[in-house]
């Protein structure tokens, strides 16, 4: 089980943090999933020094911690999440472009990121623009689609250690990334991520976005979902593989498998996380046990067991 906030930890964080700290605020709502409980502490920081304030107010208290992007490849347990989320501010959607070196804030969001570089004139990030995260979740994540990810393009990020109230820039090799993977803890927060684009057209750029844009509606349901609910096994697919099974359309409860794309998990309006996580579970046993392939959440369990992030 996740370790639970004990209320003497709660309440001594609660005054470190002061006016920088919510209580009970809505958190699986904040997803794309629209599906799941509160947050125990919500603490929403304006800039690096707030974060760093954040950091050393957790000095001593054994707490679980969330860094929340735009919620878009998180499930959040129907009971919450028992513990402090970290979410950057407006103050962190700054995006500068000098030449080809593009510098973003960890908030921003990701469409924004590609069609602002397109309209520039810049190319590289057209990818982006159907991945409804942030920058920051994006570095997390190493996401990626249409034959590209974060790490093709991106030369360093900075980010603030929690457990250190320390901010470092890096460059990009120390993320050791692979296929929506890469080393960043779940107490580091990236704040910042620079980019490396090659010139490009902005008329073609907005045309190679406006592809990414008619693919993306014809290939992938709209409504509550977090996207790909399971990463694709080595030389396979997993939507491939749950659609061999039979799957599209399975319900459990108010979660559906989606009918146009058999890797999405859909959640009703009103729904509950935790329909979504046992049709998961469903569909994880039925491939293993009909191939013989053991599916891995891409999806980020939040409050359902032992790891918090
Ligand atoms: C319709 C749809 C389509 C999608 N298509 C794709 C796709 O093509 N390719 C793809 O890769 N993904 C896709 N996704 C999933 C998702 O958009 C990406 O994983 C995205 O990078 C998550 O960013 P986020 O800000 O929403 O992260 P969140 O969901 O908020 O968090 C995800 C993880 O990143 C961490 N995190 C978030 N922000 C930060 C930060 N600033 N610093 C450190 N850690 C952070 C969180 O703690 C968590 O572990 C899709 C999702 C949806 C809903």
């Amino acid at each position: 089980m996740i370790r639970a906030l004990d209320s003497a930890s709660l309440a001594e964080l609660r005054r470190r943090l002061g006016p920088l700290a919510e209580v009970d605020q809505p958190l699986g709502s904040r997803t794309t999933y629209r599906v799941g409980g509160t947050a125990s502490l919500w603490s929403e920081v304006r800039d690096e020094d707030d974060l760093l304030a954040v950091a050393r107010a957790l000095v001593d208290i054994d707490i679980p911690v969330l860094i929340f992007g735009n919620g878009s490849n998180m499930l959040v347990a129907d009971s919450g999440f028992p513990g402090l989320v970290v979410h950057l501010g407006e103050g962190f959607a700054d995006l500068h472009i000098e030449g080809t070196t593009v510098r973003a804030g960890g908030v921003l969001a990701l469409p924004t990121l590609a069609r602002r570089t397109a309209t520039a004139g810049l190319t590289g990030m057209e990818w982006a623009v159907g991945v409804p995260g942030s920058v920051g979740g994006a570095v997390r994540m190493n996401a990626g689609g249409h034959g590209s990810d974060t790490v093709a393009t991106l030369v360093r990020y900075r980010r603030v250690d929690l457990t250190t109230a320390t901010a470092i820039d890096e460059p990009v090799e120390r993320l050791q990334a692979s296929y929506r993977h890469t080393s960043i803890a779940p107490t580091d927060v990236v704040t910042e991520a620079v980019h490396e684009l090659l010139p490009g057209d902005p008329i073609t750029g907005r045309a190679a976005i406006d592809e990414v844009v008619r693919w993306r509606r014809a290939h992938q349901p709209g409504g509550a979902n977090a996207g790909s609910v399971f990463t694709n096994p080595p030389g396979d697919s997993a939507g491939r593989l749950i659609d061999a099974c039979g799957l599209k359309g399975r319900r459990v409860g108010t979660a559906e498998v989606s009918g146009k794309h058999a890797n999405f998990i859909q959640a009703d309006r009103g729904g509950s996380a935790d329909d979504v996580l046992r049709l998961m579970d469903e569909v994880r046993a039925e491939v293993l046990a009909a191939t013989g392939t053991e599916l891995t959440s891409e999806v980020r369990l939040i409050g359902f067991g032992p790891t918090p992030t």
